[in-house]
């Protein structure tokens, strides 16, 4: 079956358990958690998570292997005056991974910030390197970036570059459609995207796909994300990668705003299956 899905809030008092209910209840086959505030580093003790419930009631429904985890965004992990922070804090995070069995940890790759850009790409590879050293198990996934700001990540070759210096078999990529689109990729035009993903041989390497429309035309490195549909990529184009053949063993993952107060991710998959 597809694995879809959509960002669910991992919360008290039920984190786990409620996250899954949650996501069940939108007839989803996998989902997306932070296991704190997106901007927060702070994290709850591991025996609130509710795991032996999820277990017993759960676990062969939406397996651990579906619950992807977005590393938080404070997490800068080519900025070299954060390094060891950034590092501490997300070998930790795969052990609170690992505790659950989830496997695709999604990172951004960072922001140069007030460095030259290849100083902050050199110190991603070796934060990445050193990262694989202390952990097991959890595959990281690099997102692809809209490229606002100093981002980088925001084109194939760059993201091939990482790939190719790290050479590690956990690393992966994790395909963001709002953000593409704004760093300038047509992906309307499906076969062509794909023939260029191909050429830096990424394309096996998308284990994760983040569905979104985008606020934005083409090109624009804005990444404000829009429901499905409501932007300018439009439902047919992201429908076709939800359904491409191409993509049939990434976990597609919603990351649409919520409309007047609540979430439509339940209407948003309808639409897409
Ligand atoms: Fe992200
Ligand atoms: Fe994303
Ligand atoms: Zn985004």
């Amino acid at each position: 079956m597809k694995k879809i899905g959509s960002h669910i809030s991992f919360k008290a008092p039920n984190y786990l358990v409620g996250a899954i209910e949650e996501s069940l209840k939108n007839k989803a086959t996998a989902l997306m958690i932070y296991l704190g505030a997106p901007q927060s580093s702070r994290r709850v003790d591991k025996e609130k998570y509710k795991l032996d419930e999820y277990i017993e009631k759960y676990k062969n429904i939406i397996v651990p292997e579906d619950i992807v985890v977005h590393a938080p965004y404070i997490t800068n992990p080519a900025n070299p005056e954060k390094q060891e922070f950034t590092i501490d804090f997300l070998v930790q995070e795969i052990e609170r991974m690992n505790y659950i069995g989830a496997k695709h940890l999604v990172l951004h790759p960072g922001a140069h910030t007030k460095f030259e850009r290849s100083h902050a790409i050199e110190t991603l590879i070796d934060s990445l390197n050193k990262i694989f050293e202390r952990t097991s198990n959890v595959e990281i996934s690099i997102e692809t970036m809209a490229g606002k700001g100093t981002e980088i990540g925001k084109t194939l070759k760059e993201l091939k570059y990482i790939v190719e210096k790290v050479k590690n078999p956990r690393l992966n990529i994790c395909l963001d459609t709002c953000h593409i689109w704004d760093a300038g990729y047509d992906i309307k035009k499906l076969d062509e995207f794909i023939d260029e993903l191909k050429k830096y041989d990424l394309k096996k390497l998308i284990k994760v796909i983040h569905v979104n429309d985008s606020k934005n035309p083409i090109g624009a490195a804005k990444d404000r994300h829009e429901n499905i549909g409501k932007g300018f990529i439009g439902l047919d184009p992201l429908k076709k990668i939800v359904n491409s053949k191409e993509f049939e063993d990434a976990i597609m993952i919603l990351e649409t705003p919520w409309v007047n107060g609540t979430p439509i991710y339940d209407k948003e998959i309808e639409m897409l299956k």
